[in-house]
């Protein structure tokens, strides 16, 4: 991303803190600076127009000491190494806070999803999938949406996967669409999991959700779900946005008729019942309770945190804060609930997907509910305990405990040879 700050510049510096705070071994801390795996594929598919199209692609897999990789595929066009290494050293971080066994990996392809075809993006799918072949797989490496990907490009993935083995392997990937053994609840997964912590942060804060005033960056799967929910559990969602721009009005606005909108008109700008329009950097400065940066990286940095109103940040977005934004935040009393506590529902329900596939088991809605709620509220609490032990911010607790039980894990499995 532009803004000056690169992601992967931010987690390797996350990574000093953590390491430092917990004396880690200074090789254990260069093991875990770079990724275990790098895979750089050329995809190669044939184009509606007739041409030939190549596509940049990969599959970064951080570290597997607590179980096999995990993570989304990103559809992008800004998508590059450094920024899906960043990922995948996150999704290793946020697999341990919330405790699940798996380690962490990201994806990317650098494409324009909104400028391809239906068949072209089946296409690019599977054709990416069959590269990566011998690398992933339900005990080796299991993908998941992210950002411009959704449960039918999970569904190719685990078709393509599955016609190499000769047999239905739907625990090869999660998020997949409920008819496939897609886990009930996935979808709005991770927007759940925010709300569930911004919930508990305004306990500690003796605040109420019925009556705050939401704002969302972003109108992606997560950003609408998020809006939905926060809506359905009486906050008032005051603005939100899309990559084009966003809508505002302080009387509240109406998610579900907004979502309507933006499926009718492809955004949500020019949506009748908004009072004005904003850009999406002034969304962010809004006058509300709780903000949700819901779409991509580096959104609030050392330029705009000062001017931030929110009482709560809650991080649906992975890196959207820079770490000067941090500090910022910090001295202005914002409680900010960081990506790899705040958006780790969606893999939760992913683990909750693939356990429920290898045991060909079906969980009901209210089961996945109570479960997440249960491992989102436990991973909240051993959080903010952290952060008053080690008087530190809820960041820098979530990697202490995210990074620390990576390094012990590492270091009860020893070095082979
Ligand atoms: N892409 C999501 C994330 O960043 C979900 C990953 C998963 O479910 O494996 O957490």
């Amino acid at each position: 991303m532009d803004n000056g700050v690169e992601p992967l510049d931010i987690a390797l510096a996350q990574l000093e803190t953590a390491a430092e705070m917990l004396q880690m071994d200074p090789g254990l801390h260069q093991f875990l600076k770079t990724p275990k795996r790098t895979l750089i594929v050329s995809v190669p598919i044939r184009m509606d127009a007739g041409n030939i199209a190549v596509f940049w692609g990969c599959r970064i897999q951080h570290n597997d000491a607590r179980g096999p990789f995990k993570g989304g595929i990103r559809y992008h066009p800004c998508v590059n190494l450094a920024e899906v290494t960043a990922l995948a050293m996150w999704m290793t971080w946020k697999c341990a806070v919330v405790d699940i066994p798996y380690g962490g990996a990201k994806g990317g392809v650098c494409c324009n999803p909104k400028e391809m075809s239906k068949i072209e993006l089946e296409h690019l799918t599977r054709r990416y999938t069959n590269m990566l072949l011998d690398f992933i797989g339900p005990h080796r490496d299991v993908p998941a949406p992210d950002v411009y990907t959704d449960a039918q490009t999970m569904a190719w993935i685990m078709d393509t996967y599955s016609q190499f083995k000769g047999y239905s392997v739907p625990e090869c990937v999660t998020g997949k669409p409920p008819v496939l053994g897609g886990s009930e609840g996935r979808k709005e997964a991770t927007s759940r999991g925010v709300l569930i912590c911004v919930r508990e942060a305004l306990k500690r804060l003796h605040m109420k959700l019925k009556g705050s005033r939401v704002a969302v960056q972003g109108y992606g799967s997560v950003g609408w779900n998020a809006a939905k929910i926060a809506h359905d559990w009486g906050a008032k969602v005051v603005a939100v946005s899309d990559s084009q721009g966003g809508i505002h009005n302080p009387r509240g606005l109406n998610p579900y008729n907004v979502f309507e909108h933006k499926k009718e008109t492809g955004s949500v700008l020019a949506y009748e019942r908004a009072k004005n329009e904003v850009t999406n950097a002034e969304l962010l400065e809004l006058d509300c309770d709780i903000l949700m940066p819901a779409a991509l990286e580096n959104q609030i940095t050392k330029e705009n945190a000062g001017r931030i109103k929110a009482k709560i940040v809650g991080e649906a977005a992975n890196g959207p804060t820079t770490p000067e934004a941090d500090e910022i935040l910090r001295e202005n009393d914002v409680f900010l609930i960081p990506d790899i506590l705040a958006n780790a529902g969606g893999v939760t329900v992913s683990y909750f997907e693939w356990v429920q596939n290898l045991t060909r088991e079906h969980w009901t809605l209210e089961e996945v509910n109570r479960k997440l709620e249960s491992i989102l509220v436990k991973a909240f609490n051993d959080v903010y305990q952290t952060a008053g032990e080690k008087e530190t911010s809820l960041r820098t607790a979530a990697l202490l405990l995210g990074v620390g039980r990576v390094s012990k894990a590492m270091e009860a499995l020893g070095l082979w040879p």
